[in-house]
């Protein structure tokens, strides 16, 4: 797909940012690009085509992608968010950054039983994803996919998530 390869062409490496030695991946320049981000989106959604009633993003880049494939899909958005950002948080998950560790939280507005497609940009140790499945499971939500923009190779993630969808990988 040559929109595909165009929008992959848009994602910038950017060496020892936010830390020394890490090299990250800013895919604003693709977002910033129409075709780019309509292709990215269709691609994110389409292997789950029917198989999910909502779309979930974890706060903060996750909703992004997530806003924009709920639109692409005709389907709705829901939030994963920070500890303490959610006026009626059903369940909190905590999971390991790299110094220290996170909180996340959701609401359960849902029926019983919604399946949940899970969006992220960026996929690496894979810790935000498996946190974002445990607490749409922990509401007894079904998680029909988990789908991601770029895969970083090399960082154990796709151990930890197992099955995931993803757009672009590293290498
Ligand atoms: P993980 O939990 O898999 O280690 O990290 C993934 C989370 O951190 C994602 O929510 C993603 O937004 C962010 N992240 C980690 N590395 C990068 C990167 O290189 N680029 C971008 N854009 N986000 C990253």
């Amino acid at each position: 797909n040559p929109e595909l390869a165009r929008a992959e062409s848009l994602i910038r490496s950017i060496p020892d940012y936010p830390q020394p030695g890490i090299l990250f991946r800013d895919i604003t320049p693709l977002l910033a690009d129409a075709r780019a981000l309509h292709a990215t989106t269709e691609a994110l959604v389409e292997p789950f085509a029917g198989s999910f009633d909502v779309v979930a993003g974890v706060e903060a880049r996750g909703f992004i992608l997530a806003g924009a494939a709920a639109i692409t899909a005709g389907v709705g958005f829901v939030p994963i968010r920070k500890a303490g950002k959610l006026p009626q948080p059903a369940a909190a998950v905590d999971y390991a950054l790299e110094y220290g560790t996170a909180t996340i939280e959701m609401h359960d507005d849902l029926p019983a039983g919604t399946r949940i497609l899970l969006i992220d940009d960026v996929l690496a140790t894979g810790g935000t994803l498996a946190a974002g499945r445990t607490v749409i499971e922990s509401l007894g939500y079904t998680v029909a996919g988990i789908s991601v923009l770029f895969e970083i190779e090399g960082l154990g993630g796709r151990d930890v998530i197992g099955d995931l969808h993803t757009v672009f990988r590293s290498s």
